[in-house]
């Protein structure tokens, strides 16, 4: 089966291309001038890269489903206490591409072991420990290699000492895998981005960003995910909770306001990271917002632009930068030899994101989402 769109206006990282002819062959986009069976007109649309989520939860095909419907080609899962629950939604054909990190990396006692039903393999007892972790989730399928940065000074929480967090990063990038760091304070940002962390994930929310974190991101680079769809979920479930209201009024610096996750983004991208595009979609009733799957891609490119990044730079946070980043050289941008994974909108994103919502057509591996 093949499928030509005529005169799409294509996005090629920065705006609409002129109206042109593309061509959808073997789940791949063909060279130009390649015949097709079926013909569709886009004239007045806009031809973006499938939608790639970079912080997901899956756990059933419906959850693919709703992101396909959506736009969303690639959805990279974050953490699972079950590496084959999500695992076993890898290659399913006409639905969102999966990857995994399966077990994250917590400490012994976290409320990942107590309360989400992480088992005892995803707790690293200390620097010596990192090999061992890592070896695990490389038996369990993980694509990356995700690490729980906790903040020990929030009340009853178990953190992983930054010695261990070290010693994660190092033994995932010698067996080749790249980590992310979830983040939830300042302070733990600078935990991760000091052991050398590839990506971070959320943002800080009980404080602004300061000059030393400033001066340390300008010898460094990584990654954000800043996940604020979940960071405003968070705010209003968690901060508005009576003990997290308490303890702000008793100490300013704990404090969450969603202005601090906005600002987050904000000094990531002076320094001139990359920014990208996560949901958090769960539909985990132990986290603290549930976040749906697919519709929220918009919301988040939505609020990104809201912080400040063009609409251009939202997309490529959906896009090609996403898949730079975690090494998804066959997706990201709409050329010849690239996966047919792409989204047909009204309108023109790169001015207004939200013509993103409009969807007029969806293809995975050039299958078109009904
Ligand atoms: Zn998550």
């Amino acid at each position: 089966m093949s499928t030509a769109l005529l005169n799409a206006r294509v996005f090629d990282g920065s705006r609409l291309g002129d109206p042109a002819t593309v061509v959808i062959a073997n789940g791949l986009i063909a060279p130009p001038g390649t015949a097709a069976a079926e013909t569709i007109d886009a004239r007045g649309a806009a031809l973006l890269p499938g939608l790639i989520d970079t912080h997901v939860h899956v756990t059933e095909v419906a959850h693919l489903e709703a992101a396909a419907r959506w736009g969303v080609t690639t959805a990279l899962d974050m953490g699972c206490w079950d590496a084959g629950i999500p695992g076993r939604l890898k290659g399913l054909p006409g639905l969102p591409d999966v990857r995994i990190a399966g077990n994250l990396a917590n400490a012994p006692g976290s409320h990942f072991v107590k309360h989400m039903g992480f088992g005892p393999s995803s707790t690293v007892t200390g620097p010596q420990d990192a090999t061992r972790f890592v070896a695990d989730r490389v038996a369990e399928g993980a694509d990356y290699i995700k690490i729980a940065v906790e903040d020990p000074k929030i009340p009853g929480t178990k953190a992983l000492s930054p010695e261990t967090v070290a010693a994660v990063v190092e033994a995932a990038h010698a067996t080749g895998l790249l980590t992310i760091a979830h983040v939830v304070s300042a302070d733990t940002l600078t935990v991760a981005v000091r052991a050398g962390a590839d990506i971070v994930t959320h943002t800080a929310l009980t404080s602004e960003l300061d000059a030393a974190f400033e001066a340390l991101l300008a010898r460094r680079r990584v990654v954000i995910v800043p996940t604020l769809t979940m960071m405003d979920g968070v705010v209003r479930n968690i901060g508005g909770k009576l003990i997290m209201r308490v303890l702000g009024t008793l100490m300013p610096g704990m404090r969450m306001r969603y202005e601090h996750a906005t600002a987050t983004v904000s000094t990531f991208r002076k320094a001139g990271m990359t920014v990208l595009v996560g949901t958090d979609s769960n539909d985990n009733v132990k986290t603290p917002c549930q976040v749906p799957y697919g519709e929220s891609i918009h919301e988040e490119l939505r609020r990104l632009v809201d912080a400040g990044l063009t609409p251009a730079e939202a997309l490529r946070g959906a896009t090609s930068a996403a898949a730079d980043t975690f090494g998804l050289a066959d997706r990201g941008v709409i050329a010849p030899g690239r996966r047919a994974d792409l989204l047909l909108v009204g309108g023109d994103p790169s001015a207004d994101i939200a013509a993103t919502r409009d969807i007029r057509g969806v293809w995975i591996g050039g299958t078109r989402v009904r």
